[in-house]
């Protein structure tokens, strides 16, 4: 056997499967380019390393969950100029997650409140830290399952661990008074704890008919915004935006029905949509 032939038969065998594959590669470049015993060393391991760490994240990707994978890059800001970028900015470092603390994102159908939350969920995943994605009303049902089927605590944990839980659309369905006390014992738990990111189409005050009263609304309320950042969002949809683009939804009339969030973009914009 020649030294290359031993060399596959151990990667083989100690599942070194990256350096197995672009072994050919790593030793012409090494002999072109003659690096130091060090170098080379490192540019092998990392070669593995790098796979091996891209095969991880893609793991902690999937068990989050996720509805879709979206990235801030994919985030047109220009768009939607009620969001401070300086405050994007901020949660992008992932201190909130350091901090336990709390993101909401509040604002009317189809404006990216999802679209932010998943790129939070995919840059907290990034930096190593799992995330779990969950829609409030699935959350609700499976923790009142759980309770009728008396292993509430032990379900819980699945919403205990990951770093950085996010529960999507709240207040889109009003919760019964069970839904209400569970969702209530989850954000107590986490309180201080683990990072929730919200997003919400109701606003702060209109949280009381979400829980049918007004009490639990307050007690939640309390502790998810103790130590939290809320993001709210007044503009128009994107996914309307996309309609018209398409030609399927007429120009709204600019003096009657146009929203007013609408006024604060430029014409020239405008004029770029057929
Ligand atoms: P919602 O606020 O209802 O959760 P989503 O986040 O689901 O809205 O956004 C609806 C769709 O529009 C998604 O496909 C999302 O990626 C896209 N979208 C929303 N806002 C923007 C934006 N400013 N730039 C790029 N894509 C956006
Ligand atoms: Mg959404």
């Amino acid at each position: 056997m020649t030294p290359v032939e031993q060399l596959r038969t151990t990667l083989a065998a100690l599942s070194l499967t990256a350096i197995d594959a672009r072994l050919e590669g790593l030793l012409e470049t090494a002999s072109k380019k003659e690096p130091s015993y060090a170098d080379f060393l490192l540019e092998v391991m990392n070669t593995e390393a790098d796979v091996r760490r891209q095969r991880y994240l893609k793991a902690r990707l999937q068990l989050a969950h996720l509805p879709y994978i979206k990235t801030f890059e994919q985030f047109d800001f220009g768009f939607q100029p009620s969001i401070d970028e300086r405050q994007i900015r901020e949660l992008r470092t992932l201190r909130f997650v350091h901090e336990a603390s709390n993101v909401i994102l509040l604002g009317p159908p189809g404006v990216g409140k999802t679209h932010l939350a998943v790129a939070l969920a995919e840059t907290a995943i990034q930096s190593g830290n799992g995330a779990y994605f969950m829609t409030a009303h699935d959350l609700v049902t499976d923790l009142g399952r759980a309770y009728r089927e008396g292993r509430l605590d032990r379900r819980m944990r699945v919403y205990l661990a990951p770093k950085v839980l996010i529960i999507d659309e709240m207040g889109y369905l009003p919760l019964d008074d069970l839904g209400a006390t569970i969702f209530f014992q989850l954000v107590s738990a986490r309180y201080e704890r683990g990072s929730i990111v919200l997003t919400s189409n109701k606003s702060y005050g209109e949280w009381g008919s979400i829980f049918g009263d007004p009490i639990i609304a307050t007690a939640i309320l309390d502790r998810l915004l103790h130590h939290s950042t809320t993001i709210n969002i007044r503009g128009e949809s994107y996914r309307l935006k996309e309609r018209r683009k398409a030609g399927l939804i007429p120009l709204p009339d600019q003096q009657h029905d146009e929203p007013p969030a609408l006024a604060h973009r430029s014409h020239t914009k405008r004029n770029q949509l057929p």
